[in-house]
This record gives C-alpha cells, sequence and structure tokens, in this order.
C-alpha cells in the first residue's frame, strides 16, 4: 500500500460514523467567506473571528457522530429557505397579476382606438326610451332601429 491509499484509507476510517458533508455546509462556508473577507477588508478582528468560527463549526458539524441533531439543524435551514423563496415567489406573481399604471393607461389607450376604428363603420344612437347605447352599421340609408333593451323601435338616418 502507498502512503496515499494509506492516507485515504486512514481518513475514510476516521470518518466512519460521522456526519460529514450535507447541504449546509456550502451556506456556512460562504458566509464564513463573507465575514473573514469583510473582516480583512475593514481590519475588524470580530468580523474575522466570526468567520473563523463558523469555520470551526463547519468542520465540528462534519465530524459530529451525533446525526439527529445535525439533520435537524439541517432541516431547520431548508424549512428557513423554503419560507423565504415561496414568500418572494407569491410575491413575484402577485405583482404580475396586478397590472401597472403604465399597463392601465396603455388598456384604455388601445380600447379608445378600437372604438375609433368602429366608429368609420358603425352608427351609434341612444335609445328615446330607455337611453341604451345602440351602434348600427353605418351607410344604410334610412333604417329602422329595434332597441336590444326595451324592444323600442325608432328610425333614424345612418
Ligand atoms: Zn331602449
Amino acid at each position: 500500500m502507498n502512503f496515499l491509499a494509506r492516507l485515504l484509507y486512514k481518513l475514510s476510517h476516521f470518518m466512519q460514523g460521522r456526519y460529514g458533508i450535507d447541504g449546509l455546509c456550502i451556506p456556512i462556508l460562504v458566509v464564513s467567506c463573507v465575514f473573514t473577507f469583510f473582516g480583512t477588508l475593514f481590519g475588524s478582528i470580530i468580523l474575522r473571528l466570526i468567520g473563523s468560527a463558523l469555520l470551526i463549526l463547519l468542520v465540528c458539524r462534519s465530524l459530529s457522530k451525533n446525526h439527529a441533531a445535525r439533520q435537524k439543524e439541517l432541516y431547520a435551514y431548508y424549512n428557513l429557505k423554503n419560507k423565504f423563496t415561496f414568500r418572494n415567489k407569491t410575491q413575484y406573481v402577485h405583482q404580475k397579476q396586478k397590472p401597472g399604471r403604465n399597463q392601465e393607461k396603455l388598456i384604455r389607450k388601445e380600447q379608445k382606438a378600437v372604438r375609433k376604428e368602429q366608429k368609420k363603420f358603425k352608427c351609434y344612437f341612444k335609445c328615446p326610451e330607455c337611453k341604451a347605447e345602440l351602434s348600427v352599421p353605418k351607410g344604410k340609408g334610412k333604417i329602422q332601429i329595434t332597441c336590444r333593451k326595451c324592444g323600442h323601435k325608432f328610425i333614424k338616418k345612418t
């Protein structure tokens, strides 16, 4: 057995029954790096100490033999993460469903344009009885219009 193989064997023997690496390792590592980075940047010993403490915590976690406790931490982390991502998602959907002021303006403008386009081909009359607005095709000469609402009949020139 060469040196490397023996080292790997020893390492695997050492890691037997220990917790190892899980989904919480990388976030801890990232946060630790951030603290260490800003600690170095601003010359703050406290920030660097927090970074180092997180790194030690990370190593201790992976070497721990209390799997139940470590898994509990992992699930707590996942729960927290889900809560945040879920809330962000619903907010996003909410924003998407709500039309903005600009969008409302655009819709109104579009409706106006459609009405203008229709006016080229249609005449609008108000029923003398019930005041309902009626639209009839343009250019048909004198026609009898029947109100859709009350059935009142009247003659108009289109
Ligand atoms: Zn009418």
